[in-house]
Parts: C-alpha cells; structure tokens; sequence
C-alpha cells in the first residue's frame, strides 16, 4: 500500500467494519507516525482490499444481507501471514492469507467458510457429511488402501494420474464423501469438503468472480482419461466422472448444493 493510497485503504477497512463486522489488520503505514518517517508498504495492496470486499459482499448476498452474514460469522479478523505452501487458513472469527503472492475471489470464500464452519463449533461441516450421505472410518480407508483397493500410495497420495487419492476414503481422514463433491484428494476431508461446497455454491449459476473457476472445477471429468486440464493437470478424468460430475452437469442436482441451499434459507438449523 503507498502512501498515497493510505486514506482510500482507511475508508475502506472502516467500511469492512462497519458492514461485515470484518477487520482487517493494516501491515502498511508510517513507521514513526510522530515523525511523519518513513513509509512501510506492507503486503496488501489497494486492488487486494477491493478483491476482499468483492469476495465478501458476495458472501453476504448469498447468505441474503449482512445482517445475516454477521449472525453467521460473529466478527472476523483478517490478516496476512506467513503460513507456509497454503493460500489461506481459518479459525473462528479469524482468517490468515498467505504473504506468499496475492490470493484468489475463492480462496476468501473458502477461508470465510471455515471461519463459518469453526464459529459452529465445526458442526455444519458435520451435518454435510450426514447429509450427502458421507462418514470418516480411518480404520475401513487402511483396509483398501492395504487390499490394494485404494488409487492412493499407502500412506500418501502419488504423483502421478490416477494415483492422487480421489476415490471415496482414499485419503488421509479416511473421508468416505457420499454423494458427488467437486472434487477430492489426498487432503480431503469433511471440513474442507464443507469449504468448498460453500464456494461451489456461491459461484454456480451466479455468473461472478467464483463462477469460472466453480464450473472449471467440474468440466474435468469430461475429459478423457490422460487428458492435460488447464487448471488441474493431468488425471484419469473419465474415470473419475461417476464421483464427481452431477448428473447433466448441473450442480444444483447435487447434495452439497442443496444443503448449502437449506443451510442458508434456515431449513436446516444447527446451533
Ligand atoms: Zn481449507
């Protein structure tokens, strides 16, 4: 953030504050305030507090207003950390984006979940689980994976296609998912399957910053197997469309979406 930037970042985290009950911690300003020394720039960046504010006004719109938006999150703080290879981490009521180059519309809504999630006490990434038909067995996911059941390494994902832990428990958690998520790895598990069924949902059928990257997510395993993904690489696409890919690609049909759906519209409660 430049000096001359500083009163536009200043409205808008009074703005953030004042609508959302989000603060962000300003990592730029005068080093010597009383001195008017010198400019410390800090990693944020004027666009990546619009991006911020984009993300979560978004957030609330699917939520259905800020008044519901802070009823779900209970205040938030954000701040940029230096947090290893991820793009972000969450707790209750705080969110951590990497330092390490900028972050995406997705990452924020992500992060945000989980914010959403832990202020749940990490119960509505539990109720997804049941509700999409899903279950955590560590123990069954060590049997395939010793029967040689699993397209996983024994103890770690390979890297290679076909081997990188998407089929139900093959993964660390032993998170056997249920009904089709938009994807899976070695580190999926029911929280960040909570994560980003919130973020499919917000970018589906909405034509915003989450919409392409939601609808990329899924046209994968319409190619074929060996087939090189823009996005994602290269993998056994075909092979992997019966657990992922809605039926007639449309995502609404999932139960992911609508239980984000029913969560949202309060027909589902959990307190
Ligand atoms: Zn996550």
């Amino acid at each position: 953030m430049e000096r001359s930037e500083s009163q536009y970042a200043g409205a808008k985290l009074a703005q953030l504050k004042a609508e959302y009950q989000v603060d962000v911690l300003a990592d730029w300003g005068d080093e010597k305030p009383e001195s008017a020394g010198e400019w410390k720039t800090g990693t944020w960046t004027k666009a990546e507090l619009d991006k911020l504010h984009n993300a979560i006004a978004l957030i609330a719109d699917a939520m259905g207003g800020n008044e519901t938006f802070i009823r779900n999150l209970a205040g938030v703080t954000v701040r940029k950390a230096d947090i290893g290879s991820h793009g972000g981490e969450a707790l209750s009521h705080r969110v951590s984006l990497s330092t390490k180059g900028t972050f995406s519309a997705w990452t924020v809504v992500h992060e945000f979940a989980h914010a959403w999630d832990a202020n749940y006490g990490w119960k509505l990434s539990r109720a997804l689980e049941k509700y999409a038909g899903g279950y955590t067995s560590p123990v069954l996911s060590l049997m395939m994976r010793l029967a040689g059941l699993s397209d996983s390494g024994l103890f770690k994902a390979e890297n290679k296609p076909g081997r990188y832990g998407r089929r139900p428990g093959c993964n660390r958690a032993g998170y056997f998912y249920g009904d089709r998520p938009s994807g899976s790895n070695w580190s999926f598990n029911r929280i960040e399957d909570f994560a980003e069924s919130v973020a499919m949902y917000m970018g589906w059928n909405r034509d915003n910053e989450l919409s392409k990257w939601a609808y990329a997510r899924l046209n994968r395993y319409l190619l074929p197997n060996g087939a090189r993904d823009e996005n994602f690489g290269i993998d056994n696409w075909a092979n992997y469309k019966k657990y992922f890919y809605p039926e007639n690609g449309d995502y609404t049909k999932t139960k992911r979406w609508q239980f984000v759906d029913d969560l949202i519209n309060g027909r589902i409660q959990i307190v």
